[in-house]
């Protein structure tokens, strides 16, 4: 399945740069939750009805049905949750895939899209706590937990922690940090510049727009990485390639591919991103940017801290963009 998508990216990119096939204007707004909430109202009433006077017990029991599920992660004074390690999975060379549970079965992470958690380790020998920021992978509705995609790196007190944990360790764990806020159908198409790890909030984005029905916002995702076996979530984005070919496009970068690599190589540069991102003169489009700091000073200049953005400059701004068009995550 991966093939398709890497055979798209080798065609000549000109021929196929921001060409998608129908595309329907969708309504804007709506809300399911509001959807939701008239149709459990009605069968809470219909349950009384029916059951008369003793109507209590069904209607406890449709409220309790419509109640939406119990967020473990609350923001303000919430503080650390300490979450159990229940699966660990080996994706690659150097990044593994964490489940962790939530405190309560039943429990939804209770995170928006797009937003990440804050984690915290202090090792028997430390005198500080580290922290360090991850964006969660699994579906915002999943009952029960969270899944974080962790890469390694060599001397990095996290990652290190992280991968050494086993099933039934714990990990302290904070949350919602609110990133960029995602409703449906905000932006007519978005773009998602991302290189390594830096591709987990572009995952969570798209897969929120993609589990959507009532959201048409169109997707390209250019995706720089050092070899093909460092490309994550490669079957994930594969799916929705072969799923939405109108909506979704992918193109994947390779620093150092082998020779029977059909995508681009190199680093993801100037003309890559004129051929295939939505132009900036188009209306209500958003390039979203996430990756280790070089590629960020090379793509859209560097965030100056979680909450400045920092000036636009490198390619982007090259190519025309302003800095409302652009987020770094
Ligand atoms: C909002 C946000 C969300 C994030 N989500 C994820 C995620 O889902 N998955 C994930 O694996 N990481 C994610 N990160 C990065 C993560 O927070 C840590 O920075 C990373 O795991 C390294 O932590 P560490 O303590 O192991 O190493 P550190 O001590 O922080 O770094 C060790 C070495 O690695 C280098 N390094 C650190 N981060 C990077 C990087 N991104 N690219 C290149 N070199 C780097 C450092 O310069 C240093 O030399 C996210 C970061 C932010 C800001």
């Amino acid at each position: 399945m991966f093939a398709r998508a890497t055979i798209r990216a080798a065609q000549p990119l000109r021929m196929q740069a921001r060409r998608y096939a129908t595309e329907s204007g969708a309504p804007k707004g709506g809300s399911n939750a509001a959807v939701y909430a008239l149709g459990a109202g009605a069968l809470g009433a219909a349950g009384y009805w029916y059951f008369g006077g003793s109507a209590k017990p069904a209607a406890a029991a449709a409220a309790a049905a419509a109640a939406p599920p119990k967020p473990a992660f609350t923001g303000g004074d919430q503080g650390f949750l300490s979450l159990k390690l229940a699966d660990v999975e080996l994706v690659n060379h150097n990044t593994k895939r964490f489940r962790f549970e939530l405190p309560e079965g039943d429990m939804v992470s209770g995170l928006h899209v797009a937003s990440a958690i804050l984690t915290k380790y202090k090792g028997p020998n430390d005198e500080k706590a580290t922290l360090r920021p991850y964006t969660p992978i699994s579906d915002e509705g999943a009952k029960g937990y969270i899944d974080l995609l962790v890469k390694r790196y060599p001397d990095g007190p996290m990652s290190n922690h992280l991968h050494n944990m086993r099933p039934g360790q714990r990990l302290d764990v904070k949350g919602p940090l609110p990133k960029y806020p995602w409703t449906e159908n905000k932006h007519d198409h978005i773009a998602l510049v991302a290189g390594g790890t830096g591709i987990t909030p572009m995952y969570q984005l798209a897969r929120a727009i993609f589990s959507n029905p009532n959201d048409k916002t169109k997707v390209t995702l250019v995706f720089g990485n050092v070899s093909e076996g460092d490309i994550l979530l490669k079957k994930e984005f594969a799916d929705l390639e072969n799923t939405y070919p109108q909506r979704f496009r992918a193109f994947y970068v390779l620093d150092k591919p082998t020779k029977d690599w059909a995508g681009a190589s190199g680093y993801i540069n100037k003309d890559l991103l004129k051929t295939v991102l939505p132009e900036p003169k188009e209306e209500n489009i958003k390039v979203f940017v996430c990756g280790p700091p070089g590629m960020m000073k090379a793509i859209s200049g560097p965030k100056t801290s979680p909450k400045d953005q920092g000036e636009l400059s490198g390619l982007l701004k090259e190519l025309g963009y302003k800095q409302d068009q652009v987020y770094k995550f």
